[in-house]
């Protein structure tokens, strides 16, 4: 069905490892992305019996070379100099319609020589929440991975209790983290690395490679990938929730989708994962951690870079930087697009702030107040006025930010703003009690509600009924205060 290449498998041991999927007992398909399978140069799909086998990890693929991939990575902030794909296996990869190499990989399909102590399998519930999240991402034209099938295996993993398992098959342009480089640079492997460094620059950024200084050309364009990442997960309320080093992608791709959630109330200091117990990756530390995660890649690469001594020191420092104003600058145009204002006004900074001052006190949902903003700036009558006030627990407060934002606002007379600002503003998003729900029924053996839940979330500017009653805010008893790695 797919063509597969292994350029990565090419590079030094033990980047790359082979080793072989352990079958499953029953494994049956609970999803499969026809179109994205299509976007990978898949012609014939075939039967659903076929892809169950393939995609747990039962069957070899035809021209598959699995094997897993080593990594290091910081955890929490401490260094593990050997992690690797512990449960993951990297088919291969495929060149896409576009001409991208991606790789295709499965995920709970047994131990691997980095498997630890793990079992190398993962419960259903993890495997649901990333096929919904990731494919939303990318309806939110996000750079993220992507869900090409989920599977149940028939069997049980044990985490706190017996679960359901399952085999997730996921898409990125490289599974290259900053831990890869990590990993070899405490090695000490020098061949290795300008392999590795040399592998990334024909991938991913191939402008790079005729820059005077190919790798710190390469740390730049690393740089600015992760700063528009991070703009554009905070201008929808993403927490990643685990933003180790080793979770941290080189392509710029947002990948391990774990606890991560949605804010629902406005809150920069907002948490959710349960392991993540000093708040080091809520909601506002993003930006700072992501530099945080740069700089540890930067330091893999100085051995590479043509500056020496303190120069080099200075010169990477500098590069690290940039991620400021880059950050900045997109963050701008996002918050300009999601106020409907001109692309660069000047008051778009003032203006959010006020409002994101307005969402926290006044404990707004952030998803609901800008959808009923669009809605607003699409036709500003009075109910949508009252629909707004509904919404907070300061009215007054919120109507005075009203009245400054609408004497700026362009997006109620000009047609091409309004679709801007409501591509900005997504009328749903997975929110955590409506996946938790979806988890709930599949472990009852129903999967309806998935499949529901997945349609409308990956079409997020789509108004409908179902859209309308799955994008509700959780009420006060179905909030989802805790999310769980569940890995
Ligand atoms: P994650 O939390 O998914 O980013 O994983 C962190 C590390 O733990 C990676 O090296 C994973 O491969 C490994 N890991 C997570 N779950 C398992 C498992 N069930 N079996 C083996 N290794 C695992
Ligand atoms: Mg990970």
């Amino acid at each position: 069905m797919l063509s597969f290449e292994h350029l990565y498998a090419t590079l030094p041991d033990p980047l790359w490892v082979a080793s072989q999927a352990t079958p499953v007992a029953q494994p049956e398909l609970i999803a499969f992305n026809a179109p994205l399978a299509e976007e990978l140069g898949a012609k014939e799909i075939p039967d659903t019996a076929t892809l169950a086998q393939w995609f747990s990890g039962n069957q070899p693929m035809p021209g598959a070379n699995p094997g897993a991939l080593g990594y290091a990575g910081h955890q929490f902030g401490n260094f593990v100099p050997q992690l690797g794909d512990g449960r993951a296996l990297l088919l291969g990869e495929v060149i896409d319609q576009h001409g991208t190499r991606r790789d295709v990989q499965l995920k709970g399909s047994g131990r691997t020589p980095f498997s630890r102590g793990g079992d190398g399998r993962s419960p259903l519930g993890p495997v649901l929440r990333e096929y919904l999240v990731s494919e939303f991402m990318a309806a939110m034209g996000i750079p993220t991975t992507r869900a090409l099938a989920a599977v149940t295996s028939g069997e049980r993993v044990v985490r706190q209790m017996a679960e359901p398992g399952a085999v997730f098959t996921r898409v990125a342009n490289s599974h290259i983290r900053v831990g890869t480089f990590q990993f070899i640079a405490t090695r000490q492997d020098e061949q290795a690395l300008k392999a590795l460094a040399d592998h990334v620059i024909a991938r991913h950024y191939p402008e790079a490679a005729s820059a005077e200084d190919p790798y710190l050309a390469l740390l730049e364009a690393a740089v600015a990938r992760q700063a528009v990442l991070i703009a554009r997960w905070m201008s929808i309320g993403f927490i990643h929730g685990v933003m180790n080093t080793d979770n941290s992608s080189i392509a710029g791709e947002t990948i391990d989708y774990g606890p991560c959630a949605f804010m629902e109330q406005f809150d920069p200091q907002k948490v959710f994962s349960s392991i993540d117990q000093g708040r080091r990756y809520a909601f506002e530390n993003q930006p700072a951690i992501a530099q945080w995660n740069l700089a540890r890649f930067a330091e893999t690469l100085l051995p590479l870079m043509r500056e020496e001594g303190d120069a080099l020191i200075a010169q990477a420092t500098d590069t690290i930087r940039h991620f400021e104003p880059l950050f900045d600058a997109e963050q701008r145009r996002l918050h300009a697009d999601k106020l409907g204002l001109e692309a660069q006004s000047e008051h778009a900074k003032a203006l959010m702030e006020g409002l994101e001052i307005q969402m926290h006190q006044g404990r707004m949902d952030m998803t609901a107040t800008f959808d009923a903003l669009t809605q607003y700036a699409a036709s500003p009558s009075d109910e949508h006025y009252e629909a707004l006030l509904t919404l907070t627990t300061q009215p007054d407060e919120l109507a005075q930010w009203l009245k400054a934002w609408q004497v700026v606002a362009v997006a109620s007379k000009d047609a091409e703003r309004l679709s801007v600002m409501r591509q900005a503003n997504p009328i749903i998003i997975p929110r955590n009690h409506r996946v938790q729900e979806v988890i709930d029924a599949a472990y009852d053996g129903d999967f309806a509600p998935f499949h529901t839940l997945l349609a409308v979330v990956t079409k997020p500017f789509d108004d409908s009924a179902d859209a309308r009653r799955l994008a509700a805010p959780a009420t006060q008893s179905e909030q989802v205060l805790r999310t769980f790695c569940g890995t």
